[in-house]
């Protein structure tokens, strides 16, 4: 069981479906010992809609004749109870002079269980048993009798088995407890751009300011290759040649590094996604990982610089695939060819910010951290 997310709030694992399966078998027993052998059918409330799951693991195991109606009545608004007891369906059957056990998932200030107990009284109920799988001790405050309470819990929100937040988490067959102090999500930056446009120096700036973690796949393939690693011998010729890795290469070192890397508030993608395919392994990464991308840092420049800005770096750095022409115009028409059309894809989906990189580097940061600080 993980930390889950409903609408604004996290959740952390509670009480296992065992714990919960456990009570249940228990307090049918105590059910079943005081009814069994009886002479009248007894009418089972369940309570809508938060105890039908529970209600149904109870019949299961009930061993009396016995009918079952529902009614519904509602005493939240999101995490809060209101006092307020309304009656959203009327009791189904007449229950004159019959014995009626009430079925209820939760009871933490018990408003409905007095609102309920004088109606069904009132509905001519010879006698009101109240069984509830959870009970909130703390805030239970009523002079009504609880007969048969499946588990005592402190005072939390919880979801799941039949609880929800909302109406979410209804279907969970465990229960989660509220986290009012959830881990920060992680940041996930793309910084995209053609070669040249001058994502490296770009990136120790927005690395250090916003403590992030700087994965560059190109700088990782050349450490491979300066290794000697299989991988990298494999990758040394595509990429002298100015070609593209295999996706699942780049892939596997992403989601190694988003495994292993921690003490960082995000992860900044520098040369990856480079591909419609390996965006969209990137949205399963992170989709597995329970986050999403935060936002993609295009920085664009027009094909004439990316040749100057080229060469000035094959002058300092002596990248091999920055020596020729020749390679330098593959990488560039694969870039318009494989790449470009992420740009579609990330502004499709509302996550594409683009900076002009032709300028000085300073205002190019600038333009970059104004931009990050607003989508923080
Ligand atoms: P870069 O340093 O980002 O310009 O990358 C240098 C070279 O590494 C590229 O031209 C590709 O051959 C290879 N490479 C880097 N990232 C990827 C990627 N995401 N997919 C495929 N190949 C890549």
């Amino acid at each position: 069981m993980k930390r889950i997310t409903l609408g604004d709030k996290s959740f952390v694992p509670f009480i296992g479906y065992d714990r919960i399966d456990a009570a249940i078998s228990q307090v049918a027993g105590q059910i079943n010992a005081d009814f069994r052998g009886c002479r009248d059918i007894p009418v089972l409330v369940c309570i809508l809609n938060g105890a039908i799951l529970f209600c149904g693991e109870l019949m299961k195991r009930l061993d009396f004749n016995c009918q079952l109606i529902s009614t519904k009545l509602t005493s939240y608004s999101g995490t809060q109870s209101t006092g307020n007891v309304r009656t959203d369906l009327p009791l189904t059957a007449d229950i004159t002079g019959r014995r009626v056990i009430v079925v209820e998932d939760i009871v933490d200030t018990g408003h409905t269980i007095v609102a309920l107990k004088n109606m069904l009284t009132r509905a001519g109920a010879s006698d009101v048993r109240i069984f509830t799988l959870l009970l909130k001790p703390e805030v239970y405050r009523q002079p009504v009798r609880l007969d048969y309470v499946g588990m005592e819990i402190p005072n939390r929100f919880i979801v799941g088995f039949g609880l929800d937040y909302d109406e979410l988490g209804r279907n969970l067959p465990d229960i989660y407890v509220i986290d009012n102090n959830p881990p920060k999500p992680m940041k996930y930056y793309i910084l995209f751009g053609p070669p040249g446009a001058g994502k490296g120096t770009q990136a120790a700036a927005m690395v250090e300011k916003y403590k992030l973690c700087h994965i560059s796949t190109g700088e990782l393939l050349r450490h491979e290759i300066a290794e000697g690693t299989p991988l990298g011998k494999q990758a040394k010729a595509l990429i002298d040649d100015g070609q593209l890795v295999p996706d699942e290469v780049v892939e596997q070192m992403i989601e190694s590094r988003f495994d292993s890397i921690t003490g960082v508030e995000g992860f900044l993608l520098d040369g990856f996604p480079r591909t419609l395919a390996q965006a969209e392994a990137l949205d399963g990464m992170l989709r597995r990982r329970g986050e999403s991308l935060t936002g993609v840092v295009s920085i664009m420049i027009p094909d004439n610089l990316i040749y100057e800005r080229i060469r000035h770096r094959a002058a300092i750095e002596g990248r091999a695939d920055d020596a020729s022409d020749a390679t330098i115009a593959h990488r560039i028409s694969t870039y318009h060819e494989k790449t470009e059309p992420l740009v579609a894809y990330y502004r499709q989906a509302g996550k594409y910010h683009e900076i002009d990189g032709s300028g000085a580097i300073d205002d190019v940061r600038d333009s970059i951290f104004a931009l990050l600080d607003q989508h923080a």
